[in-house]
């Protein structure tokens, strides 16, 4: 808010010296003006009770908030922080890349630079489906592969002892590699995500490796552990 719209919703707002102004503070039972309004040459406005009420209660009282008080250009945008990061292996290992789980909800890839650091580009960097080296053991052994849409159901699967995978970046980025990865695949179970864009991939997928591998299916499975989330 701007200091006019603050004094406005104010009683027995006073201007005092230097700009300060005095009001009745809403948060207590305020016979004397104890309240006090200023701004900072910041333009974020400043307010103290010299009762002693919080500035979250004086605002509480008015139906404002703390971030109500910084001009609107100021008010921090909502930064995103990492939630989770998922590793992408070679064969051996190697990490290739790392998909990055941000709050507010966003999913970005990085790939070490070899220093100990992460280069937020991926283009060009060999794509693979996650887990590949679990993937390679269970089509080697004949046991089945579960194809969920995002690394948190592949969790979700591992916790039940199954081999799962996905693909990076979600539904409609199949890749051959990922089919030539699963060739000889004694058997492929697709777990489509619930919506439409979700069954469309699964069909996709089964797409791509129907001829490829033995047995396929879709399989429709209860809401699996993390797809809600955030
Ligand atoms: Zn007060």
């Amino acid at each position: 808010v701007r200091l006019g719209e603050l004094l406005a919703m104010l009683d027995d707002v006073r201007a005092g010296q230097d700009g300060n102004h005095r009001a009745r503070c809403p948060a207590h039972d305020d016979k004397d003006p104890s309240l006090s309004i200023s701004q900072a040459s910041d333009e974020r406005l400043l307010i103290k009770c010299f009762a002693g009420c919080s500035a979250e209660d004086v605002l509480g009282a008015l139906g404002l908030k703390l971030s109500d008080l910084f001009p609107a250009a100021q008010r921090a945008p909502v930064q995103p922080t990492i939630l989770d990061t998922y590793d992408y292996v070679d064969e051996r290992g190697q990490l290739l890349f790392q998909v990055v789980r941000f709050l507010p909800k966003d999913f970005r890839q990085r790939r070490p630079d070899g220093c100990g650091d992460w280069i937020w580009r991926t283009k060009g960097v060999r794509r693979v489906l996650y887990r590949l080296p679990n993937v390679i053991a269970a089509v080697g052994a004949g046991q089945p592969v579960w194809i969920v849409e995002g690394e948190k159901d592949v969790a979700a699967l591992e916790k039940l002892g199954l081999v799962a995978t996905t693909n990076p970046g979600g539904a409609g980025k199949w890749r051959s590699e990922y089919t030539e990865s699963l060739r000889g695949a004694w058997q492929v179970n697709i777990v489509p995500d619930r919506d439409n864009a979700g069954h469309k991939h699964a069909r996709q997928v089964a797409g791509a490796l129907f001829g490829a591998v033995g047995e396929l299916r879709i399989v429709e499975l209860p809401r699996l552990g993390g797809s809600s989330t955030p």
